[in-house]
């Protein structure tokens, strides 16, 4: 399947910088599971989804980090999802557990960014990014990425370049100084 969201959102998020080259994934929930950026996919471009269903099996090819998807779907009612590594949340996410926006528009969509660990790809990491987007729609794989969860996709690049802006914040006022890796 293909779909021009995700090509016009992939544009959104490569001219931001808030994925380069073929990094970050997206999906979206359907009926009887989701759609999935493939494995290696450039987001700029069209591409042919991959589907997961919900007893968690992934059509051949598709992105590494479907497990995370699958779980933050079993685990919320979110209609899509946006993987990105936008350099300052990553940053961010080695200074705190949980990122605290400062910004007005950060402290009303996001005040509490929660910040989690697990190696990509693996299970631990499904289960503490779906843990943390119970609590909130932006989450951060520490050193690695966000994981955010919106209505469409719009919503949740809108959330993820939100996120990134309140992280550029803090560390511009000062804020990663003083704290220690
Ligand atoms: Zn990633």
């Amino acid at each position: 399947m293909q779909n021009k969201e995700f090509e016009i959102i992939g544009k959104r998020l490569f001219t931001e910088g808030l994925v380069g080259g073929n990094f970050g994934n997206m999906s979206i929930r359907s009926k009887n599971g989701f759609y999935v950026t493939p494995s290696g996919s450039y987001l700029d471009e069209p591409c042919d989804l991959k589907f997961v269903s919900d007893d968690g099996k992934p059509e051949s090819g598709s992105s590494s980090e479907w497990r995370v998807h699958y779980k933050a779907y079993s685990m919320t009612d979110a209609s899509a999802i946006v993987h990105a590594h936008p350099a300052m949340s990553v940053a961010a996410s080695f200074y705190f557990d949980e990122i605290v926006p400062i910004d007005s528009e950060g402290k009303m969509l996001c005040p509490i960014i929660p910040v989690v660990s697990g190696e990509p790809g693996t299970d631990k990491l499904a289960e503490n990014i779906g843990l943390a987007l119970k609590k909130s729609p932006v989450a951060i794989a520490r050193g690695h990425g966000t994981f955010v969860t919106g209505n469409s996709l719009k919503e949740a690049y809108l959330m993820t370049s939100i996120a990134e802006h309140a992280c550029k914040i803090i560390y511009l006022t000062g804020g990663f100084g003083g704290r220690s890796l």
